[in-house]
């Protein structure tokens, strides 16, 4: 018998390839699928109804999809608050190089909770710090996602390019290339669904042209298509970046990542702000997908990313919140805003983005660049059961003209549900799974433990 999930008249932002929007529609789940979308009240009849819900003064839509964050970072926010990207850089490293097990578990029941409370239905985690002998971090990170009851992709960071190769990292902070390499596949081996409903996949990430050798590059690349996996890194990020290419390798960096194998549609690299247009091109020939994130790239002053462009010449783009030492606040629906608005200070002025193109930035462009764009990102028959009930009658909301600019444009709004494969995770704001509270005060007694460790060193 397949339950169903009957949740009406509500208004409802599909995020198809139509844009199709109810003003007062319903949403039928069917086991982990959505069985229908439409105007008005749901199908009369239907069997097995386990529970109707009555979404009056509710926006649906695809639950948001978040492409870039580094999850450890959550207790280390709030430091080197003035710095660029290279600066704050070699702040903090020294600090992340001494996290163990429990401390990322810590971090990543922090930065998850954020994420699913505000939302976000496909969670990913760029982690790339693998002190020596600090236990199964990457176990740990999936077994949070796991408890939370998100859709989420590992993607198995590294870092073999340290100070005496030329690279930022300390030498203690970074792993051998072999090492690298082979944990990266032990991993996909160990965790990667490949399947249509998979809640766990991975993708081998090597962190960053300044981080990782060019071999890591190539080689990993090799791996994740050998694996059938995507990949993942930083790219273009600040001026500083694109000036360390050019003096090491004689290029900028996306021809950098071009010669070493890593354009292509099963890529997708974070950040690419400082792109001209033949990068742009490159991109879009190459269906290699964007990860913007607007609130990070403004804290550490890199620049603002030609979405606009990337978007008119077919590039996939999707949101990230990026690590929360660079964006403190750790939810997605300021990056929807902030893509807005950001943009909008860029060459197009107030024609770079509209609401609908932020939603879709957060939803469908995400599930695009995750490579699950078939399974979840939109409410169509036959996806996933993803999604979210936001509750626009409020007193941030009730006054705003339309629901999808009262998402983007206003405050963030209160989720009163939010369905995984069609399992609730959140209800009235509070996550289901899992203790709020507990997680804050162990997140804060990780941050203590990691500061004193880091003085003392
Ligand atoms: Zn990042």
């Amino acid at each position: 018998m397949v339950q169903r999930i009957v949740i009406e008249n509500c208004a409802v932002a599909t995020v198809d390839a139509a844009d199709t929007e109810y003003a007062s529609g319903h949403v039928v789940i069917a086991g982990n699928r959505i069985e229908s979308v439409g105007a008005g009240k749901a199908p009369e009849g239907l069997a097995d109804v386990v529970r109707r819900i009555d979404a009056s003064g509710h926006l649906v839509t695809p639950g948001l999809v978040n492409t870039h964050h580094h999850y450890y970072q959550w207790i280390t926010r709030g430091l080197a608050t003035d710095h660029n990207l290279f600066d704050w850089l070699v702040a903090l490293y020294p600090t992340w190089a001494r996290i163990d097990e429990p401390m990322v578990r810590a971090a990543a029941q922090g930065s998850l909770a954020m994420m699913a409370r505000g939302g976000v239905t496909t969670a990913m985690d760029h982690h790339y710090v693998f002190p020596k002998d600090s236990g199964d971090l990457s176990g740990a990170i999936i077994g949070a996602a796991r408890e939370m009851g998100v859709r989420f992709t590992l993607a198995r960071g590294s870092m073999d390019r340290s100070e005496k190769d030329g690279g930022l990292p300390p030498d203690f902070a970074v792993e051998s290339l072999e090492g690298a390499l082979a944990a990266t596949e032990a991993t996909v081996d160990e965790h990667h669904d490949p399947s249509f409903d998979a809640m766990t996949q991975v993708a081998v990430a090597p962190c960053s042209p300044f981080s990782v050798s060019t071999e890591l590059l190539r080689e990993g690349a090799e791996l994740a298509r050998r694996k059938g996996v995507r990949l993942h890194t930083h790219g273009s990020e600040t001026v500083e970046e694109e000036q360390f290419c050019k003096e090491l390798f004689g290029m900028g960096p996306t021809d950098y990542f071009e010669s070493t194998g890593w354009l292509g549609e099963d890529v997708w690299m974070a950040h690419c702000v400082h792109m001209n247009d033949s990068d742009i091109a490159a991109f879009a020939r190459t269906k290699t997908g964007v990860a913007h994130c607007p609130s990070s790239n403004a804290r550490l002053a890199a620049g603002i990313a030609r979405v606009p462009d990337m978007l008119a010449a077919g590039v996939p783009v999707g949101l990230g919140v990026d690590g929360t030492a660079s964006n403190e606040s750790g939810e997605l629906h300021t990056e929807l805003r902030n893509a807005l608005l950001i943009n909008r200070l860029g060459a197009h002025r107030e024609a770079a983005l509209n609401a609908r193109q932020a939603l879709r930035l957060g939803t469908y462009g995400g599930a695009q660049v995750l490579g699950r764009a078939r399974e979840t990102g939109s409410l169509e028959p036959g996806k996933l059961a993803d999604l979210v009930l936001w509750n626009l009658d409020t007193l941030a909301h009730a006054s705003i003209a339309d629901p999808v600019t009262a998402l983007v444009f206003g405050a963030a709004a209160p989720v009163t549900a939010s369905f995984v494969n069609g399992e609730q995770i959140v209800e009235n704001g509070r996550l289901l799974h899992v203790d709020e509270d507990e997680i804050a005060r162990s997140t804060r007694a990780a941050a203590r433990r990691l500061a004193a460790i880091a003085a003392r060193a």
